[in-house]
């Protein structure tokens, strides 16, 4: 049996009725760019985390960046980001102008570790920009505190974790301000690019809806420097369809999880941990091997797909070596040790099995 890391075709295959009548729905409109369908999603996103405002942008990343322009963060300010995650949380900053700086995480649950944020603060920093990584939520009321005693905003990378919980509270959830990525492989994924801002902040929110749309409210009137950055009527009509099943595949996604959790249990291999207050939204179920990269050969003899999230720490990046951060040694020894198994709401019980097996035979 192969088990593939991921497979975009299954949620299309398991709602295509429903996906292929909201297609044609918005083709047969002719109305392609912020109309009902837009806006529908945006009013049935905020409902579910449990916010006043969702605006919908081109991307995750471009949600990130516009929630800093809004805030009025750019070059000479800092922005404290963990050390571990995608590179997008930092290139964000970068957008801005403004200059990330690095916290390193809490090696049980992948997030920023709560008690190295201050030492990184400076009279520069601006905000601190904790990412819900993996699907596991940051220490948000850690991070609050910290941020109240210095003054300092909080924005949320939410990219993988829609439907994440936070000590009661889902990810998004008043008073946040967060960014989502609808990126096909995230947990609610569209069939393209999409991102959006969820916040209860009405003036942010207005901000970066001038924002996206080249700085104008009424067309042909542009009140500050905006730039294009929208999600287009088709992928919101399929954001709604795959918004109804979030819960229930967040809940498959658990289930596989379990599974791991209980089956990979007493092998020479760390399993991800979950904090007390959280429940984890699963985009991704990452184990920690010191021979990793022996592992994930093996598995892929035995038909099991893996990835790495992610094999170089931001830092060492070309990208961002003429910074000259770090050295961060527990984000480079995470990126030579993290290895994610294959999971999602559509694989099979079988499928799980034979990961499983393949595990406990290659460690
Ligand atoms: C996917 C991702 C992003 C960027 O989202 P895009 O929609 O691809 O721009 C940002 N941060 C994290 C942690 C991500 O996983």
């Amino acid at each position: 049996m192969t088990v593939p890391f991921l497979d975009l075709r299954a949620p299309y295959l398991e709602l295509r009725e429903e996906i292929d009548e909201a297609v044609g729905r918005v083709l047969r409109s002719g109305w392609y760019l912020l109309g009902p369908e837009v806006e529908a999603f945006e009013a049935e996103f905020a409902a579910y985390c449990g916010a006043a405002q969702c605006v919908t942008v081109g991307s995750g990343g471009d949600a990130l960046a516009l929630i800093l322009r809004a805030l009025g963060i750019g070059a000479g300010d800092e922005v404290i980001v963990p050390a571990h995650t995608f590179i997008a949380t930092w290139l964000a900053v970068s957008d801005t102008g403004a200059t990330p700086v690095p916290v390193e995480p809490d090696p049980a649950t992948f997030t920023m570790d709560p008690a190295r944020i201050e030492a990184a603060i400076t009279p520069r920093t601006q905000a601190i920009l904790p990412v819900h990584l993996y699907g596991h939520p940051a220490d948000l009321d850690a991070v609050r505190a910290i941020a109240d005693r210095h003054g300092l905003a909080v924005v949320e990378d939410a990219a993988q974790s829609p439907g994440a919980v936070h000590n009661g509270r889902r990810i998004g959830a008043a008073p946040s301000t967060v960014a989502f990525s609808f990126y096909p492989g995230k947990n609610l994924g569209a069939l393209g690019d999409s991102g959006a801002v969820v916040t209860s902040d009405r003036q942010l929110a207005d901000k970066v809806r001038l924002l996206r749309n080249y700085g104008s409210r009424v067309k042909y009137q542009h009140e500050v420097l905006g730039t294009n950055s929208r999600t287009d009527e088709l992928q919101a009509a399929v954001l709604r369809v795959k918004l109804s099943r979030l819960d229930e595949w967040n809940a498959r996604r658990a289930r596989v999880a379990d599974r791991y959790l209980a089956g990979l249990k007493g092998l020479d291999l760390e399993l991800p941990g979950v904090a007390e207050w959280a429940e984890h939204a699963w985009h991704l179920f990452v184990v920690r091997a010191t021979d990793r990269d022996v592992l994930a050969a093996r598995l892929g003899e035995a038909g099991v797909g893996t990835l790495v999230h992610y094999p170089v720490a931001v830092h060492a990046s070309p990208a961002y070596q003429p910074l000259g951060l770090g050295p961060f040694p527990l984000s480079e020894r995470l990126a030579d040790e993290v290895l994610s198994l294959p999971i999602g709401p559509h694989l099979t019980d079988d499928q799980v099995g034979a990961v499983i097996s393949a595990v406990r035979d290659a460690v």
